[in-house]
């Protein structure tokens, strides 16, 4: 198991050291693991100019995984889009032609209060929100800032998604669909964008290969509703870019914090990135108190998703279950008044539980 460890900024070296811990443990009872650090995002560019520079990219396509923290902080905010960290995030995900993200939104028992939502609505929810990552507006052309004819100025962008592009994301969604409940709800705005009315082509003609699996459709508002009124009815949500970037934001809240977050991208071969779903959290980085059990939940997934072990993905979602039932808790997620503890305590504790 060859991994590119990529601890980015803010909070990423501290949560990432956490889930590194996990994997040492791991190592130390026989898995061949071996970990690599790069630079990316602001760290990028301080050691080489590059939010991505290039021997990261190299050792991310050299590797079967890739471990992330996150990027960006403040002291990057005035630098040339280009160099900004956030575009290392986008460079890689291309790079690695990693296509489909998926995001589970899983309530604990233990935290059903830490939700926006009321217990009852939220509690066993789980879903997982497949969001396809490398096309759409995000990524189509042409798009930029232009004066008309009369003077007026406009900002403008395209939104475009092929065939190709749209089968290989919903042959995804299907897959995992399968290996959950069989409910696939796949999200559109197809009243209004013809694009959304070729996404649900294309999907519902992939569906007749997976006729197990229960299709629906839905539009993106009507989703974002469903999510705050009765998230349980969902078990796999497919969707494109921009709607899965906000869908995926909105579930989060329905867990509690995005702390408990974690994240896959795969390409077509299983090979992955995984990070936790938040950012670098500038605000409370070098503390001591940022939530590392996204990023361990992260591991998780690798272990899951590319070196289908799911006897070890289920190892450490067990051990992080464990801590949170002896009331350990970081301070995102512990209730007022109760007793929290710090980054690498939590890091300790789930090794330890493992
Ligand atoms: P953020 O996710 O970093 O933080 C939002 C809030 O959640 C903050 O109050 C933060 O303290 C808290 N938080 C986040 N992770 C936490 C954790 N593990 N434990 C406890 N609390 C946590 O989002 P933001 O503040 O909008 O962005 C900060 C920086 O992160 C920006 O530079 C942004 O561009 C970047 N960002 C990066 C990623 C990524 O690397 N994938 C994603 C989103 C934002």
């Amino acid at each position: 198991m060859k991994i590119a460890v990529l601890p980015g900024d803010g909070i990423g070296p501290e949560i990432v050291a956490q889930a590194a811990k996990v994997l040492e443990t791991l190592r130390r009872d026989g898995l061949k693991i071996e970990m690599e650090y790069a630079h990316i995002g602001g760290a990028g560019y301080d050691a080489a100019g590059d939010p991505l520079p290039d021997a990261t990219l190299e050792l991310a396509q050299a590797s079967d995984a890739v471990l992330l923290g996150a990027v960006g902080g403040y002291q990057y905010d005035t630098l040339a889009r280009p160099l900004r960290p956030e575009q290392g995030l986008l460079r890689i995900r291309k790079g690695l032609s990693l296509f489909a993200n998926l995001r589970p939104a899983l309530v604990y028992p233990e935290l059903v209060n830490a939700s926006s939502l009321k217990p009852e609505l939220v509690s066993g929810l789980d879903i997982m929100i497949l969001r396809e990552l490398t096309g759409d507006i995000y990524f189509g052309q042409p798009r930029g800032i232009r004066t008309l004819d009369n003077g007026e100025r406009q900002g403008f962008d395209t939104m475009l998604y092929s065939e190709s592009e749209i089968h290989r994301v919903a042959h995804v969604g299907f897959q995992i669909a399968m290996k959950r409940n069989k409910k696939l709800c796949s999200v559109d705005k197809a009243n209004v964008l013809d694009t959304s009315m070729f996404w649900r082509e294309i999907v519902t003609d992939v569906a007749k290969e997976y006729p197990a699996v229960a299709l629906s459709h839905m539009y993106v508002d009507n989703a974002a509703m469903q999510l705050v009124r009765a998230p349980k009815q969902f078990d796999v949500i497919l969707t494109g870019n921009i709607f899965g970037d906000i869908l995926s934001d909105e579930a989060s809240m329905l867990t509690g914090s995005i702390g408990m977050l974690p994240s896959a991208s795969l390409d077509a071969n299983n090979k992955g990135l995984y990070e936790p779903c938040h950012g670098s959290a500038p605000d409370i980085a070098g503390k001591d108190i940022a939530n590392p059990l996204a990023t361990i939940l992260s591991v998780a997934m690798m272990m899951r998703y590319t070196f289908a072990r799911e006897d070890i993905a289920q190892r450490i979602e067990t051990a992080v279950r464990k801590t949170l039932q002896q009331g350990l808790r970081t301070a995102d997620i512990a209730e007022a008044g109760k007793q929290k503890i710090g980054t690498a305590a939590m890091g300790d504790a789930v090794v330890a539980a493992l």
